[in-house]
């Protein structure tokens, strides 16, 4: 019966047959689901949404802590033929106000303490109904889940159909709503489940969020589709991620659990079982995949992605896991490198925008056909906006962002190249390099610089150190020592708050 569904068959079939298989061991009760009951509990989560209203196509639009609930809620939202649309726990109310109106969602759920707060403004942007999931799984759609019988219809959608809207991380501009589609989803987990070689023996460490694509898409689907099982954690905890891997077999990451986890004592003993570990979703430095190898004996598989594309490369499994790059393109998805004015082809090993095409791609902005239109070519290439190059062997090096680009006095500086050797520096712990205004210059370079615990660094030591390495107008004009970078939820460093932190340091 699943399989009038595109995206929920092709999540389902490994587990048929094998309802007894443990999918999820959760971290906060201990418990263990099976696969059969965690799809029991997600056919009662599209039997609530049906009977909440949803029709084929209505969004389903939840904020709320990472919990088992919230994932049959997804996989619920997917039987019931609706566009699953989680929010950041983050966001405030001025930002789901935003978000609501934007998306217009049939049913919004959220945590019993914003209910007050966030009902006027669901009401305002037509929801139909506010149901609640608490931490402790407590709250108004748990216990409407608790009152339906298994065995929903699931209801059929196509390849092409829409199966979740995640709107874009927003670290250079207004948030866009990426359509995601069946197969996208689908096949994006069919070709990671592949080439990490995922089987049912997989035990992953999962403690990423479930709003964005790495925790929700990312791990989830890859485990369900290889009928694999995973350790859920609400949270990042390295104490506990450490204790588990005596009984995982992967952990997938972003850049800061690693740096967190180098920290810890026992982790070249703890590791020595598992077979892999996936970092991204933001850069990882190389000092930080050559500490992982030297201390573990694994090479960090870094893969690149976003929330238009999935997974667009990864470094290979079997293979050279070079530091400092992506890896090379996932079977059946193209990637290159054009020129950021003209949009011409680029040949290897020069600097420009990546673009992607595959069946990866998304469908295009959620009402926004003007912006799809800018970002998503008519021959089915997506124009990330990422700056990178691709070397003779074909990996894929990222440089920066498109909005990261300086121009300074007419030159252009790529940020990357002067992050690299200021984080090259003794003492340094990680830089941004930003461009703000300059009255001579249009943007003056900037380097904003975290020392390493403990270490006194000066401006004038970073500067007169890379001087001889760096032509002249790409030397930081100011160096800024800081305690830390500001970051997003998924690690990423939020250059824009940088910019206006110190958009006024040469007026
Ligand atoms: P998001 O849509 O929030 O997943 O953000 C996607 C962006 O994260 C990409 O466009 C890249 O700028 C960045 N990103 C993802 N993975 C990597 C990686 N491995 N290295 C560098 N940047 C990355």
């Amino acid at each position: 019966m699943y399989e009038a569904n595109y995206l929920a068959a092709r999540l389902r079939r490994a587990s048929i047959g094998a309802e007894d298989a443990p999918f999820l061991q959760n971290h906060q009760t201990g418990e263990t689901v099976s696969y059969g009951d965690f799809f029991t509990n997600a056919e009662k989560m599209a039997a609530v949404l049906v009977g909440a209203g949803v029709q084929p196509g209505d969004r389903v639009a939840v904020q709320a802590h990472k919990t088992q609930a919230m994932l049959e809620l997804y996989i619920g939202t997917i039987l019931a033929g609706g566009v699953f649309l989680p929010l950041n726990t983050a966001y405030t109310e001025a930002e789901l106000t935003y978000f609501l109106g934007d998306a217009s969602p049939r049913v919004l759920v959220c945590d019993p303490k914003r209910q007050d707060e966030l009902a006027p403004i669901a009401a305002n942007c037509g929801v139909a109904e506010v149901l609640t999931i608490a931490a402790d799984e407590t709250g108004t759609l748990t216990e409407r889940r608790n009152t339906q019988r298994g065995g929903f219809e699931p209801v059929a959608r196509a390849a092409d159909d829409l199966a979740a809207i995640l709107y874009t991380s927003g670290t250079t501009g207004r948030s866009k709503g990426a359509m995601l589609t069946h197969r996208g989803l689908s096949s994006n987990a069919e070709t990671l489940k592949d080439v990490w070689h995922f089987t049912q023996e997989d035990v992953l460490i999962h403690a990423l969020p479930i709003f964005h694509t790495h925790g929700l898409f990312v791990a989830t689907n890859i485990t369900l589709m290889a009928g694999s099982s995973c350790i859920f954690m609400a949270r990042f905890d390295a104490d506990a991620i450490l204790g588990y891997m005596k009984e995982a077999t992967v952990l997938m990451g972003v850049p800061t659990f690693y740096v967190r986890l180098l920290e810890m004592e026992g982790l070249a003993e703890a590791s020595k079982g598992m077979r892999l570990f996936v970092s991204g979703s933001a850069p990882l430095l190389v000092e930080t995949h050559d500490r992982w190898r030297e201390l573990t004996n694994h090479a960090l598989l870094e893969r690149y992605g976003m929330t238009e594309t999935n997974m667009n490369t990864s470094n290979p499994y079997d293979g050279d896991r070079r530091a400092g790059t992506v890896g090379l393109p996932l079977p059946g998805i193209e990637i290159i490198v054009a020129d950021p004015a003209s949009g011409e082809t680029l040949p290897h090993g020069e600097v420009g925008v990546l673009e992607v095409r595959g069946p990866n791609v998304f469908a295009g902005y959620w009402r926004m056909p003007e912006k799809t239109a800018e970002e998503l070519r008519e021959n089915g290439f997506f124009i990330t906006g990422d700056l990178g190059k691709i070397d003779n062997d074909g990996y894929v090096h990222i440089v920066g962002r498109g909005k990261d680009l300086i121009i300074t006095g007419g030159y252009n500086v790529y940020p990357k190249e002067v992050e690299i050797l200021i984080n090259d520096l003794p003492g340094v712990n990680e830089s941004a390099v930003i461009g703000v205004p300059h009255p001579d210059f249009g943007e003056g370079v900037v380097a904003v610089v975290v020392p390493e615990p403990g270490t006194e660094l000066t401006p004038d030591t970073i500067r007169n150190a890379i001087a001889t390495d760096l032509a002249k107008f790409k030397q930081p004009k100011r160096v800024i020592i800081l305690d830390e970078l500001p970051r997003n939820a998924m690690g990423k460093i939020l250059k824009n708050v940088l910019r206006d932190t110190y958009t006024g340091l040469f007026a």
